[in-house]
């Protein structure tokens, strides 16, 4: 790698995306891009060597770059740089830590992409991707990309595989996201950890028809396909008796005009894809009105699909 051209006057600012992951039937395969929300952060070369984490909201999550998703990802990044570098790194998240919409991977995306802009490039997007999967393996024990990814690169991402990298950007027709997160807490770690290690014949044949169709369904913008490809039947049954009112707002959710959904992510936000903007917000109307019914105090959004990933601001 060239030496850095360090300036201590430059400071780049960048937008980092939510994400949702799993796209229903694409267990750590899939994931995409949201417009909002993003959390917001900013670096600088520091004169003192390591990274400098200051936190610009109201979350008290750690600054020790260590115990920080974003601090690991750069760490990560730091040792294939072969000269000391000192870091400043501000970040304002807006995605609040463990609501399922990758939280943490806009953490760790974001920091990378913005440090290696402040690097002026000198390196390619797989590297940002295997630098910011040290975040997640922080956050939730496991390196996955399917948050990481789309972050980055935008749009869906088809991640076929970690090891080696082979990520796969995917066109898709406009779609509309509705995203009711309940407040409650679901760790991912603990998400993960009751999931089943082994899986029928005739389920998996179901689930990789499933992602065949979605895969498929995205390239041809046939939302009809789409739809009947947005259906589970590996991690959803388990994992969604963490999620109060489940079955009931996805069954308003299609009532309303939803093409479908499921699970964002570990959960234990839920969210919808719709065709239209007007059923979009439909579709949230009738998950909110599942949780004022549950009393459970919950969050709703209508957003759409982020084809940028994380965006440079001035
Ligand atoms: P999400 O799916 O919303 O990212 P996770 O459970 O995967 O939620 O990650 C959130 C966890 O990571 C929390 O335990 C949080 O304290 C920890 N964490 C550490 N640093 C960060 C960060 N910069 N942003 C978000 N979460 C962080």
């Amino acid at each position: 790698m060239a030496p850095l051209n360090i300036d201590y006057s430059t400071i780049v600012k960048i937008h980092a995306p939510a994400t949702v992951a799993n796209m229903v039937c694409g267990f750590d395969v899939l994931g995409f891009a949201v417009n909002d929300p993003y959390d917001e952060m900013q670096i600088r070369f520091s004169a003192t060597p390591g990274i400098t984490i200051i936190n610009d909201d109201e979350y008290n999550l750690p600054t020790d770059p260590e115990k920080n998703v974003a601090g690991a990802a750069l760490l990560a990044m730091m040792e294939e740089i072969n000269e000391p570098v000192g870091f400043e790194l501000t970040i304002k998240k807006n995605i609040k830590p463990g609501s399922g919409v990758g939280s943490s991977a806009a953490s760790a995306a974001g920091a990378v992409v913005a440090a290696n802009k402040l690097m002026q490039h000198p390196f390619n997007n797989e590297d940002l991707v295997r630098f910011a999967m040290n975040g997640e393996k922080l956050a939730s024990g496991v390196k996955h990309a399917d948050n990481i990814a789309p972050c980055i690169y935008g749009g869906v991402t088809l991640i076929r595989s970690i090891f080696p990298l082979d990520i796969v950007a995917l066109n898709a027709p406009p779609l509309f996201v509705s995203i009711v997160h309940p407040q409650i807490e679901v760790r991912t770690a603990d998400a993960r950890s009751i999931l089943q290690q082994k899986v029928l014949l005739k389920d998996a044949i179901k689930q990789w028809g499933n992602i065949a169709g979605l895969v498929a369904g995205l390239l041809k913008e046939d939302y009809d396909l789409i739809g009947r490809s947005l259906e589970d039947v590996l991690i959803e049954p388990v994992r969604s008796i963490l999620i109060p009112g489940f079955d009931l707002i996805k069954q308003k959710a299609k009532e309303a005009g939803a093409l479908g959904g499921g699970i964002s992510g570990s959960g234990p936000s839920i969210f919808m894809l719709s065709k239209t903007q007007a059923t979009a917000n439909q579709v949230a109307e009738a998950m909110h009105q599942v949780y004022e019914q549950l009393s459970l105090d919950h969050h709703t959004y209508v957003t759409t699909v982020n084809h940028a990933g994380v965006r440079f601001v001035e």
